[in-house]
């Protein structure tokens, strides 16, 4: 379903991991949190986007790190399912050390979607830049303005796969281990993929 493509940022050594801002000491008074972001774009030049979109985050005050994964391909995800037909999305995930409240971190993120002229017409439809609240430390919200974890984040192979990269202990909060969620995903996937080739 998905495809590796050349990085978009250089590589941190120790973990292999894309990295743009190295982790500094969150400044006293209050705790730094480990958010998770996901990145996707179908529209544009995908790749310098999200390169542009991960620098902005690690410069926003409040955000003392940063470390991106490697970029994958994925097939557009409209309302009534898996779309070839539309341009395919890049995606990657971030794992973000910040002092910026969970609502706070969501208004920067859409601060930097509308910057990059994201337009907010069709719900799943085309966009340059979208950016989602996958986790935010162990919280666990069902406002609908910031549900956290995010919603489907456990059913995205594009989520899952890139975040397992960064952390191989990474788990979704109330849903389990992302490794096992992403192993039952690949597995309904060949099931289904099966079940098509049956007579
Ligand atoms: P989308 O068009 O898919 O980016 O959805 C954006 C809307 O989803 C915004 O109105 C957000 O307030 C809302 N939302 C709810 N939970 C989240 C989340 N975890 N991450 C990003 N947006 C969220």
């Amino acid at each position: 379903m998905t495809a590796r493509r050349p990085g978009v940022g250089p590589v941190d050594r120790t973990s292999g991991a894309r990295a743009h801002a190295p982790a500094e000491p969150a400044p006293a008074g209050r705790a730094a949190v480990a958010a998770v972001v996901a990145f996707g774009a179908n529209l544009g030049d995908r790749y310098a986007t999200l390169t542009a979109a991960a620098r902005e985050i690690a410069a926003l005050d409040g955000v003392h790190g940063i470390r991106m994964s490697t970029p994958v391909e994925s097939v557009a995800i409209t309302l009534s399912g898996p779309d070839p037909t539309k341009p395919g999305y890049v995606n990657a995930v971030a794992v973000v050390t910040t002092t910026l409240g969970a609502d706070e971190l969501l208004a920067a993120l859409q601060g930097i979607e509308n910057a990059h002229g994201r337009v907010r017409e069709e719900r799943w439809g085309d966009r340059t830049l979208d950016l989602d609240v996958i986790a935010y430390g162990g919280a666990v919200s069902d406002d609908p303005l910031l549900t956290l974890p995010h919603p489907r984040a456990h059913e995205r192979d594009f989520v899952l796969g890139p975040w397992l990269e960064l952390d191989p202990d990474a788990a979704v909060p109330g849903r389990g281990r992302a490794d096992e969620l992403l192993a039952a995903l690949r597995a309904a996937q060949d099931a289904r993929g099966a079940g098509e080739g049956a007579p």
